[in-house]
């Protein structure tokens, strides 16, 4: 292909990308193909000779569009969202041409400079505590991870790290000291709740540190509260366990219940050491989906995010609500040593005058991975296109729509039951009946029903163990007031059908 052939291909290609987003509601949102549809449509090697981009394109719509679900229909109400929007594919299109493993300032200046200079941009938009500011006096800072769980095993290795340092005399000779590291290894774990993301266990289990779930209640909103988070630290402090991480949510995956973190500071701070002192626990808040919302000043308010002034990391993924493609997870840290501290390396190959210099950052020192791709143009793009205030309009009509949703669904209490919300644009519902048994198995029924119909996708989620309910999200940007309305309208449908035995 050359630049000619390129500048065809990609008009033709972007035409069809319109067309696909102009007509994305006339296609059904799940893809219905069987497993393995795709061996019997392709060959079985690579071609041996190049082919045309007009029959590598024709595929798309015959071969592989047939086997996506539609994450950006106007009925998709499942999981969260995993936006994008024009700008965003136009910074992800640069980013692919100016391809490079920009691990080292030197290896593209402006990469890592545009990247540290928008994540303060973003960190200002969330009104963080400016602790979480590169400009600001502890030595913070942000960097895009490629998800919330390497956003939150980076933390972690950060903390376990910062930990040991802390912990560890620092008077002994080698042998002893890995001696003392191995026997408190093996004591230290990570505190989560039922209700926190998988991500944080799988980082525990990646690390090879003891894990605790703590179980949070219904009566306090599925929420972490300082009572529940004291009694789980006594219990690890009578077997002798050391707590040196929790994750704290903004915006659980099954509610989106917010954690109270300023029971938690208390819970903390009583337990053993003022904020600050050596070994303390690191709180890591993971706000994947809504921190989103924190763009408007009322979310700031409601979820008191001034309050995570005193934990450690706070993450959030610009690629679910605000209208970036993935992957863009967006991570800050209180001092950004603490990443350096843990994950520095030190190569030959990698040295150069600007980093020995200590002048740059090296964002290779605040990830898993060495080579990184060019993400933060994408969401200057966004922010730019946009503006604060069409971030504002976006989030707040989404979550107006789930506050209309939840209203509707209210107003059917023949039929259905709010357990959760309306919260950041997610309401959790059951229908009603006689007993646990009844309402499980109809709203089972009518989450299989609606979703084999092709006109909508909800997910459910167990909540206390038994309890069957279904998850409606409404922070699509394609979706409008009425794709909300005829979803409720399907829900009563077959939800009046169920109880009616048809
Ligand atoms: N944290 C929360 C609260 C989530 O809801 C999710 C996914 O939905 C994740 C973490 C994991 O996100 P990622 O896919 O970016 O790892």
């Amino acid at each position: 292909m050359d630049s000619q052939d390129f500048r065809e291909a990609a008009i033709s290609s972007i035409d069809e990308i319109i067309n696909y987003y102009d007509n994305i509601s006339s296609r059904d949102v799940v893809s219905n193909v069987s497993p393995g549809y795709l061996r019997t449509l392709l060959p079985t090697s690579a071609p041996v000779q190049g082919e045309a981009w007009a029959t590598i394109q024709s595929d798309m719509e015959t071969k592989i569009l047939p086997g996506i679900t539609h994450w950006q229909h106007p009925n998709f109400h499942a999981f969260f969202p995993c936006a994008t929007s024009y700008p965003s594919i136009l910074g992800e299109l640069y980013s692919a041409a100016l391809s490079g493993a920009c691990f080292n300032w030197i290896c593209s200046p402006a990469v890592t400079e545009l990247e540290t200079i928008v994540l303060d941009w973003l960190a200002k938009l969330l009104c963080l505590p400016g602790c979480y500011l590169s400009t600001g006096s502890t030595r913070g800072g942000g960097v895009i991870q490629g998800s919330a769980s390497e956003a939150v095993l980076t933390a972690m290795v950060a903390a376990r790290e910062k930990y040991l340092l802390e912990t560890v005399p620092s008077d002994l000779s080698e042998e002893e000291r890995e001696d003392v590291i191995a026997h408190k290894r093996a004591k230290m774990v990570v505190l989560a709740t039922n209700m926190t993301h998988s991500s944080t266990k799988k980082a525990a289990l990646i690390l090879g540190v003891r894990f605790k779930s703590i179980s949070v209640r219904a009566e306090d909103g599925y929420a972490l509260t300082a009572p529940v988070l004291a009694s789980a630290l006594e219990e690890c402090r009578a077997k002798g366990l050391e707590p040196f991480f929790l994750t704290a949510t903004l915006g659980t995956t099954d509610t989106c219940a917010v954690d109270d973190f300023r029971g938690i500071s208390e819970a903390l701070e009583a337990y053993i050491y003022p904020p600050g002192s050596p070994g303390e626990v690191w709180v890591h808040v993971d706000a994947a989906y809504a921190g989103a919302a924190l763009v408007c000043p009322e979310f700031q308010a409601s979820t008191k995010i001034e309050q995570i002034a005193k934990f450690h990391s706070f993450d959030m993924n610009m690629h679910k609500w605000l209208l970036t493609n993935f992957d863009a997870s967006c991570l800050f840290v209180r001092n950004r040593n603490w990443f350096v501290q843990a994950l520095s390396i030190n190569q030959a190959v990698y040295g150069n005058a600007a980093s020995d210099g200590g002048l740059v950052t090296d964002y290779r020192e605040w990830q898993i991975p060495l080579g990184r791709r060019f993400r933060s143009l994408k969401i200057w793009f966004v922010l730019r296109s946009f503006g604060v205030e069409g971030l504002h309009g976006y989030i707040r009509r989404t979550v107006k729509m789930g506050e209309d949703f939840a209203g509707w669904v209210k107003g059917r209490e023949d039929l259905f039951e709010v357990i959760t919300g309306p919260a950041f644009a997610l309401t959790v519902f059951r229908m009603v009946g006689d007993g646990e048994e009844m309402r499980n198995e109809r709203t089972r029924a009518l989450c299989e029903r609606v979703n084999g119909s092709g006109r909508m996708w909800v997910t459910s989620t167990l909540l206390d163990g038994s309890r069957f309910a279904i998850r409606f999200m409404t922070g699509v940007r394609s979706t409008e007031e009425r794709h909300v309305r005829a979803a409720f309208e399907l829900l009563v449908e077959v939800a009046e059908e169920i109880v009616n035995k048809k």
